[in-house]
């Protein structure tokens, strides 16, 4: 049976090199376009190491209309579209916006232009549960009002999804499925593929392993006085091989047809919300490294406690996150001690 080929933006990422590797083995065909402004080569390596197929690759910023346009002038046959590319640190996007903006938005415009160009009519969208803003109630569901983001970044996020909302009504045949990611954290199982931040990391948990691993002083603990049963903020961590299952379920759904709506929205969650506190000693426990943190005050921009409800992703795309948080934070740490070379 002939292979369907699906186009992976941000294929590199730590996101989409993971669901690459599950399309893979799934037996889709996959062509990666990437930017490599925030991923390398290597990664690709070790996709094919897991996998035992390496994917077609094209290096390609989508801000460039003229360059998007003649690739996928190249790409007719392609069944779908999983869009990862994207700028993607919340703080940063607060001292940058426009770069946001500019690269978030225009690739989106160029993306679908060529999409519809040529008839590829199914998108999976890399979303986030930024665009919940600061929930009123936990946990959120998908039809919870949408507040207004907190950062250009999830306001991007925002946008792409009405671009996309848009677009489904105006042409004919055009499905989509925006997948709203809680926390995902730690790496695939096999420790070929994982997290690799550029500098000082954003997220907490490579900042955890960093500091573990000796590269970072201390963790800063970003607030100690929420409304929460420690005081610090609570988030669903999910893990990213959980994510990039429920990747192949989204697809395999455009693919087979079974959508109710032209714009299908979904949280990617656990359903379990965890405080920073109870990250680290999870990160202790499966590690046996001692994390050496002070809290300290807020981090601007951040929300006291988000997690999700997901009985709509269970009921509808048949997917439950598997691993537990324990299972996120060895993986973690297994990954950190692989890219330092350190015996775990
Ligand atoms: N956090 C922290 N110290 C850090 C990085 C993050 O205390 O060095 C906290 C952050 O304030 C938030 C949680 O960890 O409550 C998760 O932050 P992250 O940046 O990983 O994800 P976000 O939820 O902001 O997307």
């Amino acid at each position: 049976m002939e292979r369907k080929k699906v186009i992976v933006t941000g294929g590199t990422g730590f996101i989409g090199s993971h669901t690459v590797v599950s399309l893979l083995e799934q037996g889709f065909e996959v062509v990666i376009v990437d930017n490599l402004i925030n991923s390398s080569l290597d990664v690709l390596d070790g996709i094919e190491k897991i996998a035992g197929s390496r994917p077609d690759f094209f290096e390609l910023d989508m801000q460039d209309s003229t360059r998007t346009a003649e690739f996928f002038a190249t790409q007719t046959d392609a069944v779908a579209v999983i869009h990862f590319a994207a700028l993607k640190a919340v703080g940063e996007s607060m001292k940058k916006p426009l770069m946001y903006y500019r690269n978030n938005l225009f690739s989106m415009v160029n993306l679908l232009e060529s999409m519809t160009r040529h008839g590829i009519f199914n998108l999976i969208f890399s979303s986030s549960c930024t665009v919940y803003g600061d929930p009123d109630v936990v946990p959120i569901r998908e039809s919870n009002e949408v507040k207004p983001a907190l950062s250009p970044y999830g306001n991007t996020k925002k946008v792409c999804e009405d671009m996309i909302q848009n677009l489904g009504r105006s042409e004919e045949g055009f499905h989509a499925i925006s997948l709203r990611y809680f926390n995902p954290i730690g790496a695939h199982d096999s420790v070929e593929i994982g997290e690799l931040p550029i500098g000082v990391p954003n997220n907490l948990l490579p900042y955890i392993t960093q500091t573990a691993a000796g590269l970072r002083e201390e963790l800063l603990v970003f607030g100690g006085d929420y409304d929460t049963p420690d005081g610090t903020a609570v988030r669903d961590y999910i893990h990213v091989m959980d994510v990039a299952d429920a990747h192949v379920k989204a697809l395999n759904r455009l693919l087979s047809g079974t959508q109710k709506k032209r714009l299908e929205v979904f949280n990617l969650g656990t359903g379990k919300g965890s405080s920073v506190l109870e990250v680290i000693q999870s990160f202790e426990k499966m590690s046996g490294c001692k994390v050496p943190f002070r809290i300290v005050g807020r981090r601007e921009g951040d929300v006291p406690e988000v997690y999700a409800a997901t009985d709509l992703a269970n009921q509808e795309l048949g997917w439950q996150a598997k691993r537990s948080l324990d299972d996120m934070t060895a993986s973690s740490w297994r990954w950190e001690c692989r890219v330092r070379q350190l015996e775990v």
